[in-house]
Parts: C-alpha cells; structure tokens; sequence
C-alpha cells in the first residue's frame, strides 16, 4: 500500500553495483569492475564522510578536505598510467578508457592528493611509471630517495 510513496529515481550505479572490492594476494584491497565500461562512462557516483582528516582509505576532494568512508573508490589501486579518474567536483568515477569486465581499476594517486597517507614504490608497469608515487604537492620522503637510489643503483651497468 505505501510502497509507492517511497519512489526512487533509478540510477544505474545504484541499482546495480558495476564494482566489487576484492582482495588480491599481491596488491591486497582492489576494485574490479563487474561489467564492461566505456571510455568517458561514469562508472560510480560516490559518497562518503567528508573531514579534514586524511587515513589510508580517504581520498582528498580539495586542500584540507577529504572524503573517507566509501564504498568503493577508497580501495581503488594506483597506477602510473590509470584506467580511471575521479572528478571530485561531480563526485564521480570517470572511465578513462574502454574498461573489460574483471579488470582492475586505478587511479593515479597525486591526480587527487596533495600528500599521501604513505609514500609507496610502484611497479605498475607503465611505460612512465614513477617508480616512487607521493602527492602532488611533497617532496620524495628519505624512505624514497633511498629505494631509488637503491633502484638505480641496482640497474646501472656493471
Ligand atoms: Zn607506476
């Protein structure tokens, strides 16, 4: 009887999650996407609490603010080189590319945060890859400058 009192606009991400998180052995908390994307295709509308604090599973959406909370964007993976971003204007999950059912999905993580929670070496693969990934307004911590000099180190020709 008051079923259609409560009446909801439908919204495809909504009534149909195209995004699971998963965990992997290699790279622990992931996404993968359940569905094929398209380039340019929303893939998530998201919300989440928004405070100053940062945590490992927030996300920055403008300096001192960041939304943390999430269902699915706080686990998102990064890359060098990303298959995904955020617009944190429209608080949305944007594909950048056509995106196949089961692939993973990233980020790059100094698209959003100005300095990370933990700075981390990367080996996404990119052609790109910087190796060392810390946000886009910190220097490369003490820990980073020695993985790289130790990275390089290792790769110079003997
Ligand atoms: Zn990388």
């Amino acid at each position: 009887m008051f079923t259609s009192s409560r009446k909801f606009v439908a919204d495809p991400a909504a009534s149909a999650p195209l995004l699971a998180v998963c965990r992997d052995a290699a790279l622990g908390l992931c996404v993968r996407a359940l569905g094929a994307c398209a380039a340019g295709s929303v893939i998530e509308r998201f919300e989440g609490d928004i405070g100053p604090r940062v945590s490992q599973h927030s996300l920055q959406v403008r300096p001192g603010s960041h939304i943390a909370g999430t269902r699915h964007i706080g686990y998102l993976s990064h890359a060098c080189d990303p298959n995904c971003r955020l617009d944190m204007a429209r608080f949305e999950l944007v594909a950048l590319r056509a995106i196949a059912a089961g692939e993973l999905l990233s980020i790059d993580y100094a698209a959003t945060e100005d300095r990370l929670y933990v700075q981390f070496a990367c080996a996404c693969g990119a052609p790109d890859c910087r190796r060392w990934i810390t946000g886009r307004d910190e220097p490369i911590s003490a820990a980073g400058a020695r993985y790289l000099a130790a990275q390089d180190g290792a790769a110079a020709p003997v």
